[in-house]
């Protein structure tokens, strides 16, 4: 893995061969504050393990973290109770959407991974026992390794929790199992407010950089996970951080990547850098139509990929 090329000439690039991209998606329908998100929005950002950040677009405009926000909650949950976290949840490719209902029947109310919606849930249970508000446990992580103050957007929250029919069945399904122990309606809540933190693109490079620094994070000058979490934290990402289309999404790009339904996109370059990519519009699997082809672009223009 070896950049050869600068990154601004690489961003300056991708947001050029993005373009014909646009308009092949659509904005997340089911929450009506982010279907009405203007969908011809493009930004981009890279922070290097050195403190090198570089940004193109609309790197600096906030928009809604949502599934994104599933991967700090899972590095506080594994931080304090380690790997009690997987007699709840697993570490597999689910195979079906972030929402499937059926699959957990089967299972017997194990999700198969934290990154579906149901091992979310799962997640903002066990940090339930920690925190009076995980959401606010999960944003202010965020901001303090993004360098930021951010903020859980109140309309985003409320839009989501009034149309969160299908996650309300998949907590009380797995409340019916045990493998949530709180209020079904309680950890839907704090679920769906953590999902509408917002960020930006640089804000999330920065967040998730200590993923890409064996866990330090150079930013803060802090260890935030032990170096072989760090290593699993990215196989979960490669292997289940785009649900469904995880496959494809590898092939493309090679990078351990998570996807959030507000159009947001995270990706880590072990050893060397994170890149965060926003573009409103969604493909069938939940995840940004363009962003994914920023990614596809950067992994083949830089040729950094763990593949
Ligand atoms: N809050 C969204 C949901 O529960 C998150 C999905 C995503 O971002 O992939 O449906």
């Amino acid at each position: 893995m070896k950049q050869v090329v600068s990154f601004d000439d690489v961003l300056a690039e991708i947001a050029v061969l993005v373009r014909p991209h646009f308009g092949k998606g659509r904005t997340a329908q089911y929450i009506p504050q982010l279907a009405g998100v203007n969908p011809n929005q493009f930004g981009m950002a890279i922070c290097t393990i050195k403190g090198e950040e570089h940004a193109i677009g609309d790197a600096d405009v906030s928009f809604s973290a949502q599934s994104i926000t599933k991967l700090f909650a899972l590095g506080l949950a594994l931080n304090s109770i380690g790997d009690e976290v997987w007699t709840r949840v697993g570490k597999e490719p689910s195979g079906t959407p972030f929402n499937y209902l059926s699959q957990l029947e089967h299972e017997e109310g194990i999700p198969r991974n934290p990154f579906i919606n149901a091992g979310a849930l799962a997640v903002t249970d066990i940090l339930l026992n920690h925190a009076a508000e995980p959401d606010a446990l999960v944003r202010d992580f965020m901001g303090m390794l993004g360098v930021a103050h951010l903020a859980i957007d109140e309309d985003v929250a409320v839009s989501e929790l009034e149309t969160a029919h299908k996650n309300r069945a998949i907590a009380n399904l797995m409340r019916s199992f045990g493998t949530i122990t709180h209020d079904a309606e309680a950890v839907v809540e704090a679920y769906c407010r953590q999902c509408a933190v917002t960020v930006t693109c640089r804000q999330l490079a920065r967040a998730a950089l200590p993923l890409a620094a064996r866990g330090f994070s150079p930013l803060i000058e802090e260890t935030i996970f032990p170096e072989r979490l760090t290593r699993r934290l990215n196989a979960l990402l490669l292997t289940c951080g785009t649900y469904d289309s995880v496959g494809s999404f590898a092939y493309r790009v090679g990078l351990p990547s998570k996807s959030g339904v507000g159009g947001g996109l995270v990706a880590v370059i072990p050893d060397h850098a994170v890149v965060a990519v926003w573009a409103p519009e969604l493909d069938r699997f939940g995840t940004s139509v363009v962003g994914a082809y920023a990614l596809e672009y950067f992994s083949q223009l830089t040729n950094c990929s763990v593949l």
